[in-house]
């Protein structure tokens, strides 16, 4: 395994690559690697000849408040694992080489998709992902790169470029790994104290909750939503927002059906976390 750090010589080892015809698999990370990562390496692995898994904080992704600074970093570690999981290169390139200075273009998905929920709470959160993704896939030049359901407005969001752009690659969306008590595998999760983790449990339990509400004839929406407020606040946890989405478009649902996402995210202390199901069936009793 290979740790390349300029653009130039990652594309010339994609140039080779690409004469030899071998398919390259791309797992693009901020790196503070965990199995949820590792899960989507693995995947890259047993459908590609060649796995690339870039390892870059992206600033433009970050808004001025957030946590851009103090976002865990640890290549040496990151490096171990991959070299684990099989991957074969490692790019990880310096800021300042992806923005030099007098960068000016960014990628803006627009409508609804970027407008709502993590986009409204994160305003130019989705700009900053999907000019990032793009300069990433224009240097590496991936047939198929691997994100997870964890980021699932990110997933549609790039799904949604990727198609409107006529971009070259297939998009494979991976399942959410999550803790034994269903604490979504977060890079986030190292912020939280023994106590704030045991209550970071709560978020997932009240998505399945929300869900079988749904599920066992609750269709109606509101109803769901309202639940789970009540018990975060019983729990003294504080909602940025709960939601119920069509998982497509990210159109508002009334009544639950098939096809749809519950959406939350929430702090924990001073840790800001996100989780999500997908409703695959609703029966009506
Ligand atoms: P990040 O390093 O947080 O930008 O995440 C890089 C990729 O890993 C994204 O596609 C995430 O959706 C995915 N990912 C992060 N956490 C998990 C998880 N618990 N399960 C599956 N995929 C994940």
């Amino acid at each position: 395994m290979k740790i390349i750090k300029e653009i130039k010589k990652m594309q010339q080892i994609v140039a080779n690559l690409k004469a030899k015809k071998s398919s390259i698999g791309f797992v693009p990370t901020m790196g503070a690697l965990h199995e949820g990562h590792l899960s989507l390496m693995r995947c890259a692995k047993k459908e590609n000849d060649v796995v690339i898994t870039s390892i870059f904080v992206n600033p433009t992704q970050f808004g001025p408040k957030e946590d851009f600074k103090k976002y865990p970093r640890n290549l040496k570690k990151d490096a171990k694992l991959c070299r684990k999981v099989g991957v074969d290169y490692i790019f990880a390139p310096e800021a300042k080489k992806m923005y030099p200075e007098g960068c000016k273009t960014y990628i803006n998905v627009e409508g609804v998709l970027t407008e709502v929920l993590e986009g409204k709470i994160r305003p130019g959160h989705f700009s900053g992902v999907c000019t990032i993704v793009n300069k990433l896939f224009n240097i590496v030049l991936p047939d198929k790169a691997y994100f997870g359901k964890k980021d699932y407005q990110q997933l549609v969001v790039i799904k949604k470029m990727v198609s409107d752009l006529n971009m070259p690659v297939n998009i494979i969306s991976c399942p959410t790994i999550r803790e034994k008590d269903g604490l979504a595998m977060s890079s986030r999760n190292t912020y939280l104290d023994p106590q704030e983790r045991i209550k970071a449990g709560v978020l997932n339990k009240m998505l399945l909750k929300a869900r079988r509400y749904i599920v066992h004839g609750t269709w109606y929406v509101a109803k769901a939503k309202n639940m789970v407020k009540k018990i975060m606040k019983e729990n003294n946890i504080k909602l940025d927002y709960v939601d119920i989405r069509d998982a497509e478009n990210f159109e508002t649902v009334k009544f639950a059906k098939k096809g749809c996402v519950i959406l939350l995210a929430a702090r924990i202390g001073k840790t800001r976390l996100i989780d999500n199901v997908e409703v695959n069936k609703v029966e009506k009793v």
